[in-house]
Parts: structure tokens; C-alpha cells; sequence
């Protein structure tokens, strides 16, 4: 009897789609060209979260993305986590939660402007039932733009008309500075560009607040600086379950979970971000609490574990509410 192997699998694979070939197509349904909707519901409590999935960018990236590390060893860690080499994933999950009371979004996605694979909130909205114009409250971490473009539409109207906005008053304090915008490096313009493009007009609309308070109810921000300089995470708590939503703290969990020590391009107090990255990981190996992380793989939570002198995330599992 011939041993089940890798090769000789293939082998009859090959054989056998030889001789299916010459036969019409025989499935009574088309192949889809489209993922199904990017919703995944959960609960904290008495809380109900919805990620909602906003798209992936397949970011190309060359030996400077990973300030500290070659661009072999980032490749060695995609390719360690079944991903092409030379290119990061990177996915964006807007976080709903609904207290009851109020519906409360947590960052806004990226409006589609990153690139063609983006720009699913509004569709998974819909998907949701649930209406923009319905959100009580947004919550911004931090300023990039796949975090705040979605505040807009393309033509520059408010995509949430009723919602108060809330973000980290240092964030806004650093990029709504013009001397800051003056002597940044010029490749960071852009992003002061793109900030008062979604602020300015709409700055009365704004509150800020201070990381480190409760900013609505249930919710606490955590000043998590480093990857910006008013980067914020936060912790939501209902009855006695609570978790972290981690925002930026880490991208890529295969990468910079697994080496908390790398500082991307992305992080812009690198050493900071690194310190602020060990504190919160290890709070969530510590408290065993469910985390968010903006750009972890949807649906975007699962828990952290230690794992030789880094971390790795136990996704969670698809189940019923
Ligand atoms: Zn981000």
C-alpha cells in the first residue's frame, strides 16, 4: 500500500485535474468574485461590540519598514506565518459598541483613500442594520489617516452628522500645530495636511480629552503614546468582563507581537512605542482579557499569550452571541 505523502497527493492531484479538464464545468453555482460581509458581533458584559471590517491593504514594503530589523528577518516572519514575503496585510476594524444606551464607534476607517481593497465600512454598516447617522459618540485613538479619513466622505460631508467626535487632546494639541507642521520631516506633511482636512472645518464639533479619564460610559482611554504622540488605547467594562482595545499599540500581530521590539516606520517615538507595546501586552497576558487590535486579522480580537521573549494573539473564535 503506497504511503499518503505531500508528493505523491499532488501527483494524483494533477492527474486527476488532467482528465477533469477536458470536461465542461459542472458546479451548479459560479465561483464568487467577493469575501462575504466583514460583521462579527460579541459581547462585554451587557455591552454588544461589532467589528466592522473596513478592507485590507497589501502593503509593499522595502528594508526600511522595519527600522531595526533587515528586511530577510521580516520576511522570515511573514513567510513563518504562511504570508508572501514582501508584503504586510494590513486590515482595518472599526470597533462598535453599543451600551445600551448609546452607540459608541471607536476610529473610522479609511474612507477607501488607502487603497482599492478598502473603504467596506459603509457596506458593513449596512450589513450591521445599522445607520450611521445613528452613532451617538466616535472615538478617536489617534490621528493617522486609516483611523480618521472615514469621519468624511470623498465629497467632504460628516459620515456620522450626529455623532460627537472625541479625540486625545495631545494628539490634537501636536498635529494641529503649525509650528509642528513646519519643521516635521516633509514626508510627514501629508499627514498634517490630511488632519486639518478632516478637522478644520468641523473643530467646534470636537471635543478632546484627556488619556487616562473615563470618556464614556463603561469606557476608560489609556494614554498609549509612542506610535503617535497622543496615541490612545482603552478598556471597556461592563458588569465584572471587561478587555483592551489596543488601537495601534501593536500592527501586525505576526510581526510586532511576535517581536515587540521592532519599531516600524509607522511608530514615531520608536522607543516609546516599544515600552508602551510591552506594558499593555503584558497587562492582557497578566489579566487574560479579550483584545482588540485595529489591525489584527477580522475579526480583529483574541487573546494575547506570551511566547519566547515576545507575544503571539490566540484568535478568537467565529461562534454564536
Ligand atoms: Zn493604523
Amino acid at each position: 500500500m503506497s504511503e499518503f505523502t505531500r508528493r505523491n497527493f499532488i501527483a494524483t492531484s494533477t492527474l486527476m485535474a488532467a482528465a477533469l479538464a477536458n470536461r465542461p464545468a459542472e458546479a451548479s453555482a459560479p465561483t464568487a468574485s467577493k469575501q462575504g460581509p466583514g460583521v462579527y458581533r460579541y459581547k462585554i458584559g451587557s455591552y454588544q461590540l461589532t467589528a466592522l471590517y473596513d478592507g485590507t491593504w497589501f502593503r509593499k514594503i522595502d528594508d526600511k519598514f522595519v527600522r531595526n530589523a533587515t528586511s530577510a528577518l521580516v520576511d522570515k516572519a511573514l513567510t513563518d506565518s504562511f504570508l508572501p514575503p514582501g508584503i504586510v496585510p494590513t486590515s482595518f476594524t472599526p470597533l462598535l459598541i453599543n451600551t445600551g444606551a448609546k452607540l459608541i464607534l471607536i476610529d473610522t476607517g479609511t474612507a477607501g483613500q488607502l487603497a482599492p481593497t478598502t473603504g467596506l465600512l459603509a457596506d458593513s454598516f449596512a450589513t450591521a442594520g445599522i445607520d450611521p447617522k445613528s452613532i451617538d459618540t466616535i472615538l478617536i485613538s489617534h490621528f493617522h489617516p486609516d483611523h480618521i479619513n472615514g469621519i468624511k466622505d470623498k465629497d467632504g460631508k460628516k459620515v456620522f452628522p450626529n455623532a460627537e467626535i472625541l479625540v486625545p487632546e495631545p494628539e490634537w494639541a501636536y498635529w494641529m500645530d503649525d509650528s509642528k507642521m513646519r519643521t516635521a520631516p516633509a514626508e510627514m506633511r501629508p499627514m498634517f495636511l490630511n488632519v486639518r482636512r478632516i478637522f478644520a472645518d468641523i473643530a467646534k464639533d470636537v471635543k478632546r480629552y484627556a488619556p487616562g479619564n473615563m470618556v464614556a460610559s463603561g469606557i476608560t482611554s489609556i494614554a498609549a503614546y509612542g506610535h503617535t504622540p497622543g496615541h490612545t488605547a482603552f478598556a471597556i467594562t461592563s458588569g465584572n468582563e471587561s478587555m483592551l482595545v489596543l488601537s495601534d499599540v501593536t500592527n501586525h500581530p505576526w510581526l510586532f507581537a511576535r517581536h515587540p521590539e521592532w519599531q516600524g516606520i509607522f511608530d514615531m517615538d520608536a522607543n516609546l512605542a516599544v515600552t508602551t507595546r510591552r506594558r499593555l501586552l503584558d497587562r492582557a497576558v497578566a489579566d487574560k482579557m479579550l483584545v482588540a487590535g485595529y489591525h489584527f486579522p477580522f475579526p480583529a480580537s483574541g487573546h494575547i499569550v506570551k511566547a519566547g521573549s515576545g507575544y503571539d494573539l490566540v484568535p478568537v473564535m467565529w461562534q454564536p452571541l
